[in-house]
């Protein structure tokens, strides 16, 4: 059934320029191979994958190139068939080089994917699912990149009640769980299939705003009886897509501070996850391409596409008409996307989309985004959906008290949402401090 949430929605937020009709009714597209595509060995929270190929040797496209180096760590795989040329470090959106494999596409690599060793539904036991999941190297394709098959098992002692399939997609300018969820409805319910028999949870919301309500439609249409499933709709406000102002709103549950949603016994994984997992796990297959959006006024051929992993940047781009006037573009959507600083860096499996502004939109011309003093506006604390002070952690982090910040405001609940910098009159980079910062609190408490 289709209606709104009790509660709707979560307190405070923004209301950002939406930027998705060049794209929201664009089907998704296979994008061509580069030249060259990069895969880190590192595309996810937790330690490196470890290869399993030598430079010289070739492989086939969806064939395991690295395997997973303890329970957090993911496989990867072939993203075309071709000759692994190099494994060595190549630049990251982090900033830092990260190990990687440098593979170079036969001519004639095609787009088809061998099948592998299926992870059956109807007999594989929760742990072989579990497994499954980390073989096919999966990981929260909302951006995250969190390995899903982790989040699967919770700490001793919690019980997970409620599975919640994230189609919120609250960034501006991103598409691609709404086309997700419009084209591979199928594969929504069967990784949620999966998910229910890994986790032993009885109850799944799906979690969508109200901007895409022929999404909703088609995911309550095609929902199979058996299937204990909600679509429950939200209006349109950022961040509703952060999973703690999803358990919020749709739940009225809150992840406690430092907590984990295991604490309110729930869990939640993007939808294009689940649909990956829906549709790999039947075929034993692992990740070696995902839907993006490649977006913004800086490119001419807007839309959704599935693209390898490991396409550098500079490359998708070019092919979808970059304009000659580029002076910003963000992995992900510009709200909580890392701008990007050298486009030679590839696309990975937390890549949602690729966004591009030209001088007309940044101001960077005109000089227009100048940084002003605080002027104790308090904008940003009414928009913080987590009730921090931005302004004050941002003159904190101005002084580098970074302990302070931690200790006596809370510096490291804040999930980097941007939403306190967008509202600053003074065009403080408030949530730029706020990751560095929290960089700095980790040193020290390693220390
Ligand atoms: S970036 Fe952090 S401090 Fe700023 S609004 Fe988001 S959660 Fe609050
Ligand atoms: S919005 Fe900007 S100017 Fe206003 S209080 Fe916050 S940091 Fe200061």
């Amino acid at each position: 059934m289709l209606h709104f949430a009790r509660k709707n929605t979560f307190r405070h937020g923004v209301h950002p320029p939406e930027n998705k009709d060049d794209t929201a009714h664009l089907p998704i597209r296979q994008f061509p191979f580069a030249p060259v595509l990069i895969v880190p060995l590192s595309q996810h929270l937790g330690k490196p994958a470890r290869p399993v190929v030598r430079e010289g040797q070739e492989v086939i496209r969806g064939e395991t190139i690295a395997e997973a180096d303890g329970f957090v760590s993911v496989a990867m795989h072939a993203p075309a068939s071709g000759m692994v040329r190099r494994i060595t470090l190549a630049p990251s959106i982090a900033g830092h080089m990260i190990p990687s494999v440098f593979i170079e596409p036969f001519p004639a690599s095609t787009q088809e994917v061998d099948d592998g060793e299926p992870c059956p539904l109807d007999t594989a036991t929760p742990d072989e699912i579990v497994q499954a999941i980390q073989r096919a190297g999966i990981v929260g394709l909302g951006g995250a990149a969190f390995p899903t098959h982790v989040k699967l098992k919770p700490p001793e002692g919690k019980q997970l009640d409620t599975l919640f399939i994230n189609g919120v997609e609250c960034e501006p300018y991103l598409t691609t769980d709404h086309r997700v969820m419009l084209e591979q409805t199928d594969d929504i319910f069967m990784g949620i299939r999966y998910l229910l028999k890994a986790t032993g949870t009885r109850e799944v919301i799906i979690a969508i705003e109200a901007n895409k309500p022929d999404a909703a439609d088609r995911l309550r249409q095609g929902c199979p009886g058996d299937l204990p499933v909600t679509v429950r709709v939200s209006p349109v406000k950022y961040p509703q897509g952060a999973e703690k102002m999803v358990f919020s709103a749709l739940l009225g549950r809150e992840v406690p501070s430092g907590g984990l949603p295991a604490d309110i016994n729930a869990i939640c994984c993007n939808v294009a996850t689940t649909a990956e997992i829906g549709r790999l796990l039947p075929r034993g297959r692992g990740i070696q391409e995902r839907v993006i959006t490649i977006g913004g006024p800086g490119v001419a051929k807007r839309g959704n596409y599935r693209i390898p992993i490991g396409t550098p940047v500079r490359f998708a781009l070019e092919a979808c008409g970059a304009a000659d006037n580029i002076s910003r573009v963000f992995m992900g959507g510009p709200m909580m996307g890392p701008s990007v600083s050298n486009l030679d860096i590839p696309i990975t499996k937390g890549t949602s989309g690729i966004i591009a502004f030209t001088t007309a939109e940044t101001g960077e011309a005109t000089g227009h985004r100048k940084v002003y003093p605080c002027i104790h506006c308090a904008r940003c604390v009414e928009a913080c959906p987590i009730f921090l002070n931005p302004s004050q952690l941002g003159l904190l982090a101005k002084v580098e008290e970074y302990e302070r910040m931690a200790e006596e405001y809370h510096l490291m609940d804040c999930f980097e949402c941007g939403a306190c910098s967008y509202v600053c009159p003074s065009h403080i980079p408030l949530v730029q401090y706020f990751r560095l910062a929290k960089k700095m609190v980790r040193k020290l408490s390693a220390a």
